[in-house]
C-alpha cells in the first residue's frame, strides 16, 4: 500500500527529516520527487528521478534509511527501486525471517553487517572472535556474551553478523535481534493489549537473543524486571544471549545488582578504537563495497589520520568527501579530501587548543563577521541572518572547543543539546552546497586559529 503510506504524517516526517539532514538544495535536486514504491511494514522501497536510484542509494542510502527509521521504526530497511530493492527482499526471504506479525515483529538483519565485512584489528580481535564463536556454537561458547565500547566501534555490526551468519548457515536456529528500545515498546504494548503471553513466547523461546544497547534499560523498572526474567528463562534453558552496551556491566549503576551480576557472568569483551592501519583497511573496504573510486589512495590515509576514534565518523568523513565530489565535480583526490577534512576535523597543526578558544571569543568573531552584536547571536531571534550566524557560532564551538553539547547550549541562551546538534548539521550541509557559506566559515576558522597563534589577545 505505497500510496497509503504517502498520505500519513510518518511519510511527511521522513521527508522533513531528510530535508533537514541533506539540506534544502540537495533535497531539491535529488529528493523533491521521492515516492514510495512499496512498503510492507519492514522494507520501504522508494523511487526518485528515473535513473538516479543507484547514485542515490550509494550516496544517500544510509541517510534515507536513518530518516526512515526515525519516522517509521528502528527495524525499517530502505531500498531504492531497482536492483537494491530486489536484493534486500531476497536477503530477507533467504534468511527466512520475514513474517508479518502486525504487533511484534522481528527486526531483520542489515545485510552488510556481516563477519566478512568486519575488519579485524587489535582493538576488536577478542570481540570478533567471541562473536564468531557464539555464531558457530550458540549457547556453548560464551554465555552471555557482553560486548561493550564507546559508540561507533562495531557492536551493532557484530550483533547483526551473528544473526546473518546463523540465518545463512543454521536456518533452523531461531534468532531474535532487538534493541532495548524495541523490547521496551513491545513489552509496554503487550502489557497494554493484554498480550503478555504472546510477548513472552516471542522472547523466551528463541535459541539466540541479541540485545542492543542495554544501557537504555537503566531507569525502566518494569522493563528491567521483565528483561531479567527473560534473561533467566533463556539462560536456564541453555539459549544464547548476546548483549551490547556503551559501558561495562559494573558501570550500569542504575541497574539492579542481580541483573548486573548476570551480565558479568559470561564473557565481557571490549572493542577499542582501531589503529591507523585498521582504519585505512575499513575505509578501503567501504569504498570497495560502495564502488567509490578514489583517485589517490593517500586519501584513505589522510582520513584515517584525522578521524581516529569512531568508525561511524570515519565512514561519514569518506561519504562527505564523496558527496562533495559528486556535487562539485572535483576529482576525488587529496586536495578535495584535505579541504573537506579541514572543515570537519582541523589538522593537528591548525587545531585550536580547546582551552584557548572560548565560546565568548567565537561569538564575538561571528558577530563581527555578520555585523551583528554578541547579544543578537545568543538571543532568541529567528531572523534568518541571525539564526544562521548563531548556527555558525554553535558549529564553531563544536569544532573548536572540547565543550559538551549541553555546555555549548548554555553559552547560547540555554539551548538544549538537540538544538546544538541541529545547528551543527545545518552548517555542515550548507558548507557542502554553498561555497560562499563555506568561505565565511573558513575565514572564521582561520581568524580564530590566528587568534590562538598570536597568543590570547
Ligand atoms: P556501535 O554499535 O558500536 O555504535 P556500529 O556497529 O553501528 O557501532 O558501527 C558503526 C559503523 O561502523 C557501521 O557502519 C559499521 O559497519 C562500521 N564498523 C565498525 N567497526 C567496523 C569494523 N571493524 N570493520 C568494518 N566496519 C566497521
Ligand atoms: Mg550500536
Amino acid at each position: 500500500m505505497p500510496l497509503a503510506l504517502e498520505l500519513t504524517p510518518a511519510w511527511q516526517d521522513l521527508k522533513n527529516k531528510l530535508r533537514s539532514e541533506v539540506g534544502d538544495s540537495v533535497y531539491a535536486v535529488w529528493f523533491s520527487c521521492l515516492s514510495v514504491c512499496s512498503w510492507d511494514g519492514a522494507i520501504l522501497v522508494v523511487a526518485s528521478k528515473p535513473g538516479t536510484e543507484r547514485f542515490l542509494s550509494e550516496r544517500f542510502g544510509r541517510t534515507v534509511e536513518r530518516c526512515a527509521q526515525a519516522a517509521l521504526g528502528d527495524h525499517v530497511r530502505v531500498a531504492f527501486e531497482g536492483e537494491a530493492a530486489a536484493d534486500a527482499h531476497k536477503a530477507l526471504r533467504d534468511a527466512g525471517r520475514h513474517h508479518a506479525d502486525p504487533v511484534l515483529r522481528d527486526q531483520p538483519f542489515v545485510p552488510r553487517y556481516t563477519f566478512d565485512q568486519f575488519i579485524i584489528g587489535d582493538g576488536n580481535r577478542l570481540a570478533h572472535a567471541a562473536a564468531l564463536a557464539v555464531a558457530e556454537a550458540p549457547g556453548a561458547a560464551y554465555n552471555p556474551l557482553f560486548l561493550h565500547s564507546s559508540p561507533g566501534l562495531g557492536k551493532t555490526h557484530l550483533l547483526h553478523a551473528i544473526g546473518n551468519y546463523l540465518a545463512a548457515y543454521e536456518p533452523a536456529t531461531t534468532v531474535r535481534y532487538t534493541t532495548v528500545e524495541a523490547f521496551t515498546n513491545d513489552f509496554l504494548a503487550a502489557l497494554h493489549g493484554r498480550a503478555l503471553d504472546q510477548f513472552k513466547e516471542l522472547y523466551r523461546t528463541v535459541d539466540v537473543l541479541l540485545i542492543d544497547d542495554i544501557q537504555f534499560l537503566e531507569n525502566k523498572l518494569k522493563t528491567e524486571e521483565e528483561f531479567f526474567h527473560t534473561f533467566n528463562a533463556l539462560y536456564d534453558s541453555g539459549r544464547q544471549l548476546v548483549l551490547t552496551c556503551d559501558r561495562l556491566p559494573v558501570q550500569l549503576v542504575d541497574l539492579e545488582q542481580r541483573l548486573r551480576e548476570r551480565l558479568e557472568a559470561g564473557l565481557v569483551a571490549h572493542l577499542a578504537a582501531p589503529d591507523q592501519a585498521t582504519r585505512v583497511a575499513i575505509l578501503r573496504k567501504r569504498a570497495e563495497i560502495d564502488a567509490i573510486e578514489v583517485q589517490e589512495p593517500e586519501v584513505f590515509e589522510l582520513i584515517a589520520e584525522r578521524v581516529t576514534d569512531n568508525v561511524r565518523l570515519l565512514e561519514g568523513a569518506l561519504i562527505r568527501i564523496v558527496a562533495h565530489h559528486s556535487l562539485t565535480g572535483r576529482p576525488l583526490d587529496l586536495g578535495l579530501a584535505r579541504d573537506v577534512l579541514d572543515e570537519l576535523y582541523p589538522p593537528v597543526g591548525v587545531h585550536i587548543g580547546a582551552q584557548h578558544t572560548s565560546p565568548k571569543q567565537i561569538i564575538g568573531a561571528v558577530a563581527q563577521s555578520f555585523s551583528l552584536s554578541a547579544d543578537d547571536i545568543v538571543s532568541s531571534s529567528r531572523r534568518a541572518k541571525v539564526s544562521w550566524a548563531r548556527q555558525v557560532a554553535i558549529h564553531l564551538c563544536r569544532e573548536l572547543t572540547d565543550l559538551s553539547l549541553d555546555q555549548i547550549g548554555r553559552n547560547f541562551g540555554g539551548r538544549n543539546h538537540a538544538t546544538v546538534l541541529h545547528a551543527c548539521k545545518r552548517v555542515q550541509e550548507r558548507i557542502i552546497v554553498n561555497s560562499d557559506d563555506a568561505q565565511t566559515v573558513d575565514v572564521l576558522v582561520r581568524q580564530l586559529a590566528g587568534h590562538q597563534a598570536d597568543g590570547d589577545s
